[in-house]
């Protein structure tokens, strides 16, 4: 084997293609084809590869790299962390200054009630650990049936053996066994494709009365906790109709069934504050972050209790002994340092008012491009999250045969013309989270890409007798 690959063209292509294990991607073609491009260095919103083509990743690579890359402030306090102090974990009370810290700022910044902040490496793990923390909970409450969680269809929520069946995108599923039987999806508040010629509050009432009968049939002694992104990422850039969040909190109190709210992407402006919640109106027990805590400059995640939650935690602590749960990397010290300094850099940076600026001009250019396009049905977001839903038929509408891949077509498109975005899964969509530190112009060229794009995917379609 060794041999052969010493005879492979040592391009990194090639290395890429014979040795990487690639998520969420098609293996065997990844095998024939290789990647799309290298990535090897990044500016801001820019990126080049090893063959020296530059791109504008209009995603900061996944909804996380939000100051930007290359940054030398980040950088110099991973180094600085890494000489003083490159690890000491957290187990049996040990403590470390960054990971206080940092907790003590999360819970300042974080809605009212929140206590405590658990720290892992992803925002999979981090929902993990947020079930069994519900789990226990219910536990040591005494209710040992409130286990299931609900999960909107479409919600994406990580990918373990627990996290990848509560995300509720089938692709997830398949293969896997998944969900696990205590998972259980209620509707999303997809108002193209559930609330075509509904009002805001009837889509509310349709919605909340879906739940509502969901709880019923399960029995909600047997429900622990709901989990629920503020508006939805890789699930379609999902913002509810007006009124949701607070007829889904008021059921979900009434059955006592806690409320999760997972601000992997959310959180630390995203949307234009520090958490999507406070945006949309819901109210949480417990909040996971991830993503753009440290800007993707080091994996870190962190659960966020409140203290209702915390006080039956504590209590569980005579009953079970030591809390059974933890990662070697939890509290890592150099992920903490970053998460500190990249909430400075907001703060300083005024990055809130940033992204309300550049926000409204995307959404703006976006809808001035895309919404009396033929092939779109839909542009959604809010701030710095977009995305466009292409249809093959409007008012009603009508989807594309998902074989034609539309979306994956428009963004090898625009790829093309050095723009990245993302065909989120199971449907048309693409979508658009840029680098908070996006100039408008760069946000021109990126819509001007995107619109040639989908003229040129069109025109294949009309060709093919696939649109008119
Ligand atoms: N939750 C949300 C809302 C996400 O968008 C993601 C990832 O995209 C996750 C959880 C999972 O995070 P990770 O990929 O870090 O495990």
């Amino acid at each position: 084997m060794t041999d052969s690959v010493q005879m492979d063209p040592e391009t990194l292509s090639s290395i890429d293609r014979r040795f990487a294990f690639h998520p969420f991607t098609a293996l065997g073609e990844h095998m024939r084809s290789g990647p799309p491009m290298m990535i090897t260095s990044g500016k801001g919103c820019r990126l080049q590869d090893d063959q020296g083509r530059g791109y504008i990743d209009a995603m900061a690579g996944l909804w996380c790299v939000n100051l930007g890359y290359g940054r030398e402030d980040l950088a110099a306090t991973m180094k600085e962390q890494a000489e003083d102090l490159a690890y000491w974990h957290a187990f049996s009370s040990m403590g470390s200054d960054k990971p206080a810290l940092l907790a003590r700022r999360l819970i300042e910044l974080a809605p009212a009630g929140m206590s405590k902040v658990f720290f892992g490496n992803s925002g999979s793990d981090a929902n993990d650990t947020q079930i069994k923390l519900v789990w226990y909970y219910n536990n040591v409450r005494g209710l040992p049936k409130k286990k299931k969680i609900i999960a909107r269809e479409r919600g994406y929520h990580g990918v373990t053996i627990m996290t990848g069946g509560v995300t509720g995108l089938p692709g997830l599923h398949a293969g896997f066994d998944l969900p696990l039987p205590f998972v259980k999806h209620t509707t999303a508040p997809r108002r193209l494709w559930e609330g075509q010629g509904l009002s805001d509050a009837e889509f509310t009432a349709r919605l909340a009365d879906d739940l509502e009968r969901l709880i019923e049939r399960e029995g909600p002694d047997t429900i622990g906790a709901m989990i629920m992104e503020p508006i939805m990422g890789a699930g379609g850039v999902i913002d509810p109709p007006e009124g949701y969040y607070q007829a889904i909190g008021e059921i979900l109190r009434r059955h006592d069934i806690l409320i999760i709210a997972d601000e992997v992407i959310c959180a630390f402006g995203r949307l234009g504050a520090m958490f999507g919640s406070e945006m949309v109106g819901l109210e949480p027990d417990l909040i996971t972050v991830a993503k753009g805590l440290t800007s993707a400059y080091f994996p870190l995640s962190g659960c966020i209790v409140s203290e209702k939650v915390w006080e039956v935690l504590v209590e569980g602590g005579e009953r079970y002994g030591v809390f059974g749960h933890g990662y070697t990397y939890s509290s890592h010290p150099i992920g903490a340092a970053v998460g500190l300094r990249n909430l400075e850099l907001i703060d300083e940076h005024a990055m809130l008012e940033t992204v309300a600026d550049r926000g409204a001009y995307l959404q703006k250019r976006l809808r001035a491009a895309f919404s009396d396009h033929p092939m779109v049905g839909e542009v959604r977001g809010q701030a710095l999250i977009g995305a466009v839903e292409y249809v093959r038929a409007k008012d009603p509408a009508v989807a594309f045969d998902p074989a034609l891949k539309v979306a994956p077509r428009i963004i090898s498109a625009a790829l093309r013309r050095g723009v990245i975005s993302r065909a989120l899964p199971n449907a048309d969509t693409t979508s658009f989270s840029p680098p908070f530190t996006i100039s408008e112009a760069e946000i021109d060229e990126v819509v001007a890409a995107m619109r040639d794009a989908v003229d040129e995917v069109m025109t294949e379609l009309i060709r093919a007798g696939e649109f008119e």
